[in-house]
């Protein structure tokens, strides 16, 4: 392998049927039958495991179409915790072999490898199977691995030979391997650019990587044109290894019954309140401003925005603007069947200066219980620690919509 086949290097790790084979790890009496994850509402299949896929089964599906086509299947209800959880033991294992790393999706991500060979004396095609050794020894999971100059050709590489498998793409190769590739498998190249593509008889990654700039420039913009570099072994586009912020983090949901009851809907908000944030202060975040919103009966909805003092994750400072809000929304007579709290204006907490009257350190010491609060009820379960006024509701009943047997995985 020469040394101009990478003067940059970067692997793209994609687990394979994440969902069903967590489920398949968690029940391994499952093994030989295929899998299906269905949605919350048990209506549609949201993943499926290979042997499903085979049968004809597609994500999207609905339950009942899925079942005729395999009853022998087993249905699933989705377990996002469960899933995050194995995502973490995954991205744990990546760390290991490249400090630089983008989380791309719960099952997916991006190392930067530059300098990882010479640091571990292994070839490239060695250390994407040693990646997907850990990853199959310590997670019971199947991962794809493919590493290539660039992140669209490590992603393109990966897919390639899935599941299970390894492709190590250097520059000298890129040709012959993008001759095999179709243009709806260069990754952010979507149906509509396909069709536009096709009517210029362009059918191949090859051809597109071949075609005129100034021609990709006009049909499809810059980003046409960061993919011709990215498929020519030109890296373009950077990894985004600092996570970006999210715009919202929002905790909503029906109260299960119609009610005009004004201790319910609090009851439900100081709920919403508390997981939201658990969640603010699981991922070291701040928020400025809290959306509280009733829905009636009827399905309006009517909603107030509350700007906090400080940017915060303290529950005692969210939960106060939360009842005003209530105070403000809440009409006697009316009925109401849902409520919603939304926080918005993120900002991580490290980067956060003090206030001149001291009140975010005050919010700090709140956060030490929350993190607190948060590792029992990780370890014995949701709510074994909540506020009092929380207690009396019952969680959400879900109601499958088909009455089929399932196996209700928690
Ligand atoms: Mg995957």
């Amino acid at each position: 392998m020469k040394d101009s086949d990478w003067s940059n290097v970067i692997a793209h790790v994609d687990c394979d049927a994440f969902y069903a084979s967590c489920e398949l790890v968690r029940y391994p009496q499952l093994k030989g039958r295929p899998v299906c994850v269905l949605s919350s509402h048990h209506a549609i299949v949201v993943a499926k495991s290979y042997d499903a896929r085979a049968l004809g089964i597609t994500t999207g599906m609905p339950v009942w179409e899925a079942r005729k086509i395999a009853p022998q299947a087993a249905f699933l209800a989705a377990d996002f915790r469960y899933y995050g959880l194995m995502s973490g033991k995954v991205f744990s294992i990546l760390r290991r072999y490249s400090p630089e790393i983008e989380i791309y999706s719960i099952d997916e991500g991006f190392l930067d490898m530059n300098g990882v060979r010479s640091l571990w004396r292994r070839s490239f095609l060695q250390l994407a199977d040693d990646i997907r050794l850990a990853i199959r020894s310590e997670t019971g999971l199947t991962a794809s691995v493919g590493i290539a100059p660039t992140r669209t050709l490590a992603k393109m590489a990966s897919e390639a030979n899935k599941p299970d498998g390894i492709l190590v793409l250097p520059a000298s190769h890129i040709d012959r391997f993008l001759y095999h590739q179709a243009v709806a498998a260069i990754p952010g190249m979507g149906r509509n650019r396909t069709a536009l593509l096709r009517t210029l008889h362009i059918h191949t990654a090859s051809q597109f990587a071949c075609m005129d700039e100034a021609l990709i420039r006009q049909l499809l913009g810059r980003q046409g044109v960061t993919l011709k570099y990215e498929l020519n072994g030109h890296p373009v586009l950077p990894l985004e290894t600092i996570p970006s912020l999210p715009q919202s983090i929002a905790r909503t949901a029906s109260m299960g019954e119609v009610s005009g009851q004004r201790s319910l809907l609090a009851a439900h908000l100081s709920w919403h309140a508390t997981r939201l944030v658990s969640e603010l202060v699981a991922k070291s975040l701040l928020a400025q401003r809290i959306d509280i919103f009733l829905t009636l009966a009827s399905g309006e909805t009517n909603r107030v925005d509350m700007v906090l003092e400080v940017p915060s994750n303290s529950l005692k400072r969210i939960m106060g603007v939360v009842k005003e809000g209530l105070m403000r929304l809440f009409r006697a007579g009316e009925r109401y069947r849902g409520c919603g709290v939304v926080a918005t204006r993120i900002s991580q907490q490290r980067s956060a200066t003090a206030d001149l009257f001291g009140l975010m350190q005050a919010d700090c010491r709140q956060t030490t219980l929350m993190q607190t609060v948060n590792q029992i009820n990780r370890k014995y379960g949701d709510r074994t620690l909540s506020l009092a006024r929380v207690q009396g509701i019952r969680p959400r009943q879900v109601l499958p919509r088909f009455c089929y047997p399932l196996l209700i995985a928690r």
